[in-house]
């Protein structure tokens, strides 16, 4: 299996439109790896995407997929699903007559699919791309798992029950991609020791180079999302082989190269981490 990371923003990319904070500014003149779409990955050999933020459409260009079998949506969020028109772009034909469309399998855990009933419009979204041929909508129970190109796929929900991770086993290797919103969650146990783990960073509720505070105490955010020290004892507890973090948000105020020291820091306090950035890609 191989791991492209399309986007590793979270649901502020970098640059922000006419932001001119260092963390923009800096994106803006570099690009990549400075700047960050938004969260999604594609896992070659399964051929599956995960979650189709505002930039997918050129994402997938980016990396040169012109083709997808098949997509997990990991929860209803808007940074998650924004770029839902990208079936159209990729599967329709708009040329014969009869149309000669391609058509993605799009998988729904079971909350998912729910969710999508009530937010953001995505089920009538969805119901009328399925109307035209673009895509094939898949709902799954939770006690479902996915086989594709040999590789089993199991979607499974974090401590936020409206969220799924998944879970990619394959000759012996496992991977876990868990897109968002791990606040609360105890990794359960068949997800420790994994060979690869990739989790959203979390807050930087302190500054992870000078320690000072950045969210103050009492703001209602800390009491939904998980914080990056958090993460930290996450992964302390789980022991994956290789852990990947990604879903790196703008307000945490942290550059590529900010986050390369703290990854070194960590390496030093016996936690190896890396950190993603638009179209890296790993081999698992
Ligand atoms: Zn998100
Ligand atoms: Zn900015």
């Amino acid at each position: 299996m191989r791991v492209e990371f399309l986007g590793t923003g979270g649901a502020l990319t970098i640059p922000r439109p006419g932001c001119s904070c260092r963390i923009c500014a800096q994106a803006r003149e570099r690009g990549v790896p400075y700047s960050r779409t938004g969260p999604s990955v594609f896992v070659h050999g399964p051929d599956v995407l995960i979650d189709t933020p505002e930039e997918s459409k050129f994402q997938l260009d980016r990396a040169g997929i012109g083709r997808v079998e098949a997509c997990f949506y990991s929860h209803w969020h808007p940074d998650h699903v924004m770029g839902r028109r990208v079936w159209e772009a990729l599967n329709g034909d708009f040329v014969h007559w009869p149309p000669r469309h391609r058509r993605t399998r799009i998988y729904l855990p079971q909350q998912v699919a729910e969710d999508f009933r009530s937010y953001l419009g995505s089920w009538a979204h969805f119901e009328y791309m399925a109307s035209v041929g673009l895509v094939e909508i898949v709902e799954l129970r939770d006690d479902q798992t996915v086989e594709r190109n040999g590789v089993r796929i199991t979607p499974f929900r974090v401590a936020q029950r409206y969220v799924y991770a998944f879970l990619f086993e394959h000759g012996g290797k496992r991977l876990l991609i868990a897109p968002d919103e791990l606040y609360q969650w105890q990794p359960p146990d068949f997800v420790h020791g994994v060979d690869v783990a990739i989790l959203p960073m979390g807050l930087a509720e302190f500054d992870p180079l000078s320690g000072e505070r950045r969210i103050p105490a009492e703001h209602p955010v800390l009491r939904s999302e998980a914080t990056f020290r958090q993460t930290q004892e996450m992964l302390r507890r789980m022991r994956p082989k290789r852990a990947i973090l990604t879903h790196i948000e703008e307000i945490d105020g942290l550059s590529h190269d900010d986050l390369q020291e703290v990854g070194a820091r960590l390496a030093a306090d016996g936690l190896a981490v890396s950190f993603a950035y638009d179209t890296m890609v790993v081999d698992v």
